[in-house]
This record gives C-alpha cells, sequence and structure tokens, in this order.
C-alpha cells in the first residue's frame, strides 16, 4: 500500500534533482552530473576533525592532522560532507539566506552519509542557535531544518532551547583567532538537565574556522555533557 501510495505520488509529482532539475530515482536526491561537481570529502582524513588530505597519501587508518595531533580540537569528532567552494556554496547560501528549503534533504542525507564512518551513539542533536534577532529576520534556523532528519536517523532528541545565542555583529572574513574572539561567550546554557551526561552532536551548515563549534563545545563542556560531535554540510578548507 505504501509503495502503491510512493508510486502515485512520483508520478504525480516526479523526483528531480534540486539543482538542476533532471528526472531522478528518489525526491531529494541529487543527479549523478550534479553529485560529481561537488568535492566530497572522503578518506584520507583527519580522523579526529575530518580534515581533508590529498587523495593520493597513504597515511593509515586513522590519521591526524597537525592541530589534532597537538591536541587543539576538543570535540571527540568533526565531520562535513564537502568541501566549501562554488558548487557547494551555491547550493549553501540560497538555502540559508534565500529559503531555498529544496536542498534541505540533499544536504542532510549527505551529512548524514559522512558521519557513517564513526561508530558513534547520539543522545541530543543541536542545531547551532541563531541570535533571536537574526532569528526573527530569517524566520528559521537552517541548521534546525538540517538538524531534523539527522536527529531521527540517530533515533535522538533535537534540541533548540537548551542553549541560547547572544547577538552579536557578523564575522564577515576575519581570521581564526579574530572569530574565536567574537564568538567567546555568546552561548548560554539555558536547560542544564537536558544535557548533562548527555551526548550531543552539534549541527551546522557551514564551518569556517570551527571557532563556533569550539566555543560551543567549551560551554557543554563547563556544563558536564558526556561528548560532544560536530557536523556541518560543507567547511572552509586551508592548507595546514
Ligand atoms: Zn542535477
Ligand atoms: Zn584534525
Amino acid at each position: 500500500m505504501v509503495k502503491l501510495f510512493k508510486s502515485l505520488i512520483n508520478f504525480i509529482y516526479p523526483p528531480i534533482c534540486p539543482v538542476c532539475g533532471d528526472f531522478v530515482d528518489s525526491h531529494g536526491y541529487l543527479c549523478a552530473a550534479c553529485w560529481s561537481r561537488f568535492n566530497w570529502i572522503s578518506n584520507p582524513k583527519c580522523f579526529k576533525c575530518g580534515y581533508p588530505f590529498p587523495a593520493d597519501l597513504d597515511l593509515g587508518s586513522k590519521p591526524l592532522c597537525p592541530h589534532c595531533a597537538a591536541g587543539e580540537c576538543d570535540l571527540d569528532f568533526i565531520r562535513s560532507a564537502c568541501v566549501y567552494d562554488d558548487v557547494s556554496k551555491n547550493i549553501m547560501l540560497p538555502f540559508k539566506h534565500a529559503s531555498q528549503l529544496k536542498y534541505q534533504t540533499l544536504m542532510s542525507n549527505a551529512m548524514i552519509n559522512c558521519l557513517r564512518d564513526l561508530d558513534i551513539d547520539v543522545d541530543v542533536v543541536l542545531p547551532v542557535p541563531l541570535a533571536y534577532k537574526r532569528l526573527f529576520k530569517r524566520g528559521y534556523n537552517q541548521a534546525t531544518l538540517l538538524a531534523h532528519p539527522i536527529a531521527k536517523h540517530f533515533n535522538a532528541i533535537l534540541d533548540v532551547d537548551s542553549i541560547a545565542r547572544k547577538y552579536r555583529h557578523d564575522m564577515g572574513h576575519k581570521s581564526a583567532k579574530q572569530r574565536r574572539e567574537n564568538v567567546r561567550g555568546v552561548f548560554e546554557v539555558k536547560k542544564l538537565d537536558n544535557i548533562v551526561g548527555k551526548k550531543i552532536l552539534l549541527v551546522d551548515d557551514v564551518m569556517t574556522s570551527g571557532a563556533t563549534f569550539y566555543e560551543l563545545n567549551r560551554v557543554l563542556r563547563k556544563a558536564g555533557v558526556s561528548a560532544v560531535y560536530a557536523v556541518s554540510f560543507c567547511r572552509v578548507v586551508h592548507a595546514i
């Protein structure tokens, strides 16, 4: 019956690639041509923070980037589906600022996929909070939209109440150090009981310098959570 219903829906609304509009097999998936244009992050990558290494390097099963080897990443794991470039930017920015919600499924699916190499349990999925001023202006938090299917996948609680964010001016193209300073102290724990002792997965659309994830991690650890993971759709990759 469900199969018949699905066939009927697919007949009335044939699944199309959200980027180019070509017909595809299932709703929310890219066609092969569009898929191949993304710079998906696969191995080899830093086992801890997911930083992508050049494809021809053989670094063993759990390589670490210099930052993680030096103990500079306090999160348990970070993963991103793809590199931030012109292709991913053309999905991510309209999704974030222009209500192009047709990209939601493909972005969430890609994020779930990039977490598959980690055998993790997640209790709480926590989209990176927006300050209320931004939330009212935009009407939605793009990270929360991405987090819904991810929470469902992990059978975890979607938490949008436990952490609040204060408003600060946009960071623009600042250095990593300036970004860290700008984000310091912006997050505040509102509902401690929801997160104490829990394994938390942070969700965001893009990871730029990692400053937001690191600051949230600091606040959550102080609050007594037991693990912090983070996932973004794309990440800015600088040479290290
Ligand atoms: Zn396409
Ligand atoms: Zn790393």
